[in-house]
């Protein structure tokens, strides 16, 4: 250790030295929020690379989002340098899943070229299926069935691994036939779902012995971040590679674990000693991220948790303030008063990409957006209303789909009419009918079709038109770039003349969308790669262009880190979510405690907790209670104020609850309006006097609000 400490290990206390340093054999690291683990992970990556313990390629690195992958190939880069460059296997499930499928496609009945379908894909599959099979969709809605669906390829069972209760779990004992069909409909279309990126990987894992000895052979050593989450899959995956050598090196902590719902099984990391005997178990205490009221808040609350290991956690860092726990109105008073906060922050010289605004559910975005708009506040969504998903993106992606493989039926299906070219329902009809006995895929079937009597002389001539079009675009896709191609589609398709003849609000800003789209594209150098990244964006990513605050949700800022932080909303029904109240069950709800802790915990210096004593859900205004997380804060962490407008804003000085007149408003507010009644809300609501103008406020539309120009908006 003395003497010559590599520049990556520099800094890096005992315990995470030890966690560097102890290369071989299966290591644990669990450890709390902020205390390094992902740092002393990365420092490890460098440490294999540049003592040559093994080349990038031959270490397997899972991180949990994209960006993540990215932040540790830089830092790995700032230490190495360039060598960092070929570590293809640095990435997250999904994305290393995608690879190797790639690679072994035709093991799994697949080609090489797959396309990956998204949730909309997969749900208006589902219904053909449903509907093709004579099952009632609203009885048994598709969503419902991909859910099941997408629960068993986490837990990595194929149609035949369910077990009577499974199959019972959709339409009267028929989920097996459903998932069966499903999947075999997939291979005729040469596509495959997300959750095929890891069941597919695992089946060729366990059914080819010589791949998984090459891989098991190439992967000298393992590193997996936020082990917490994994999957049964995942962990299979894992536990099959890591059999040979045991380098794996897994880093987690319980108190994190926040996707159950999506299949994740903290059990995980909980039985690593029992699956790979004579682990090395490093514990880190230490946390670098957080003032001592920040970790002593975060630490109190998950502190009611009862299925938890319990960790002790200390932090150096001097003094800062309280947490803070704000009381405002409505949700567009919460609004305003974040966008404040920030603007004041601004003025203090507070980097806007160290602040961020954490949020429960995706649409409480919407009303921050509005705000910031508003103000002219720069921001940017993380994992939001996707970009990828606006509808003229997803038909221009379509045309994209259907030039690189030709048999995407379900992205030939969203076009064929798409600008209208007077195809109607009766010619997809027949189509299908064709495609149906012809088992073609329903373009080839359309220009066999077209040759044949059975279609209007119009329809015919139309199709054909279109296909010629396709032929010539797979042609120039040959020699364009993509997005050259992508602008040739636009144009010779006629979807920009549709755009630019109509005269709606939204149109300019789709055309603007369309024009991003191709920008996007440039840098890129295959269709094959840049439809497989969009493939992928799915999560928490962004561009990280310039400095903006940063609206997500917990979920997604898992493992991120803001000077600044604030959390609206925490009110019952908004969080704990009103779905893991109605659920009612403990595990539920101390997940929910668990994502209130991964939330506090992100904030380095100042964190802000809000709740609004009204919300206006589904068009109705409704009273709502401050959430039980609120109240299990320690009471000596935590500053309690209430927000107030008008003449009322005396009050908003840093007075404490015993001071201020109005503190019970924002702690009681629900359970007096409750039992009083309307005439009290009209009595405090004369405190807050701009309320009621707000409401009538013009200019809150949805049409001024999607009409304004959203180029400040990176999305991923
Ligand atoms: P989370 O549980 O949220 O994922 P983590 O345990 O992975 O957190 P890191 O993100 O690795 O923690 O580290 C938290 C912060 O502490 C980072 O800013 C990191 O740079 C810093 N840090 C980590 N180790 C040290 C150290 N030994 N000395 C100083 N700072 C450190
Ligand atoms: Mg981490």
């Amino acid at each position: 250790e003395n003497g010559t400490i590599p520049p990556y290990a520099a800094g890096l206390n005992a315990p995470q030295k030890q966690a560097v340093l102890t290369t071989e054999g299966p290591v644990l690291m669990l450890a709390g929020a902020g205390t390094g683990k992902t740092a002393a992970l990365t420092a490890r990556l460098a440490h294999l690379i540049a003592t040559r313990r093994a080349w990038p390629s031959e270490i397997l690195c899972v991180t949990f989002t994209n960006k993540a992958a990215r932040e540790m190939r830089n830092r790995v880069a700032r230490h190495i340098g360039d060598a960092v460059e070929g570590m293809p296997w640095l990435g997250t499930f999904h994305s290393i899943g995608a690879r190797m499928l790639r690679r072994h496609a035709e093991l799994v009945g697949l080609k090489s070229n797959f396309t990956i379908i998204d949730t909309d894909d997969q749900l208006r599959l589902l219904k053909q299926l449903i509907v093709g099979n004579d099952l009632d969709e609203k009885r048994w809605p598709p969503r419902q069935l991909a859910g099941l669906i997408d629960r068993w390829k986490n837990r990595g069972l194929n149609p035949a691994d369910l077990d009577a209760a499974e199959n019972e779990a959709y339409a009267n004992g028929r989920g097996q036939e459903f998932y069966k069909l499903y999947q075999e409909r997939l291979k005729t279309l040469n596509a495959c779902d997300f959750g095929d990126l890891l069941l597919h990987v695992l089946n060729i894992l366990r059914q080819h012995r010589d791949v998984l000895a090459q891989y098991q052979q190439r992967f000298k050593y393992i590193l997996v971040d936020e082990y917490q989450d994994t999957n049964q899959v995942q962990y299979l995956w894992l536990r099959l590679l890591a059999q040979e050598r045991k380098n794996i090196c897994v880093v987690g902590d319980d108190d994190q674990s926040i996707y159950s719902w999506r299949g994740a099984e903290v059990a995980n990391i909980l039985k690593f000693e029992k699956d790979f005997p004579g682990a090395a178990v490093v514990k880190l205490e230490q946390n670098y991220r957080s003032t001592p009221q920040i970790l002593a808040a975060a630490s109190g609350l998950i502190d009611a948790n009862s299925e938890r290991i319990g960790k002790t956690l200390w932090t150096e860092l001097p003094a800062g303030d309280k947490v803070r726990v704000v009381g405002v109105w409505d949700g567009p008073e919460e609004a305003r008063r974040v966008g404040e906060e920030i603007e004041r922050l601004e003025r203090e010289g507070a980097p806007l990409d160290q602040v961020a605004i954490l949020v429960r559910a995706q649409y409480q975005t919407r009303e921050f957006e509005d705000r910031f708009i508003q103000i002219g506040l720069n921001y940017r969504i993380v994992g939001g209303f996707r970009f990828y998903e606006r509808a003229e993106i997803r038909d221009a992606l379509a045309y994209l789909r259907v030039i690189e493989q030709p048999a995407d039926d379900l992205a030939f299906e969203r076009i064929y009419n798409q600008p209208k070219r007077g195809l109607g329902a009766k010619t997809l009809d027949a189509m299908s009918r064709h495609a149906r006995t012809t088992q073609l895929p329903l373009a080839a079937a359309s220009l066999d079709l077209a040759d044949s009597d059975e279609l209007p002389a119009r329809a015919r001539n139309t199709l054909i038109g279109l296909l010629g079009l396709f032929v010539h675009w797979r042609e120039a896709a040959e020699q364009e770039t993509p997005a050259n191609l992508m602008r040739m589609v636009l144009a010779e398709s006629g979807y920009e003349d549709m755009l630019q003849k109509d005269r709606s609000p939204e149109s300019a800003g789709r055309l603007e969308n369309l024009s991003e789209l191709a920008r996007a594209m440039e840098e890129y150098d295959t269709l094959t790669d840049f439809l497989e990244h969009v493939s992928l964006v799915m999560d928490n990513d962004a561009r990280d262009d310039g400095e903006k605050v940063t609206i997500m949700t917990m979920h997604a800022a898992k493992g991120l880190e803001f000077d600044n932080v604030f959390l609206p909303g925490w009110e019952e029904g908004v969080f704990p979510s009103q779905r893991s109240l109605d659920e009612g069950g403990l595990a539920s709800l101390e997940e929910e405690r668990r994502l209130a802790y991964v939330a506090i915990t992100r904030a380095r210096r100042r964190c802000t907790i809000l709740h609004a004593a009204n919300r206006r859900i589904y068009g109705q205004w409704t009273s709502s209670i401050p959430s039980r997380f609120v109240e299990e804060l320690p009471e000596d962490m935590i500053a309690r104020e209430t927000s107030m407008t008008g003449g009322a804003s005396l009050w908003r000085a840093n007075w404490s609850e015993h001071d201020d007149p109005f503190a019970h408003v924002a702690r009681d507010a629900p359970a007096r309006t409750q039992t009083r009644g309307p005439g009290w809300q009209r009595a405090v609501s004369t405190g807050y006097d701009a309320t009621p103008k707000r409401l009538a406020e013009p200019g809150r539309s949805a049409a001024s609000f999607a009409a304004k120009p959203r180029s400040d908006i990176a999305l991923g």
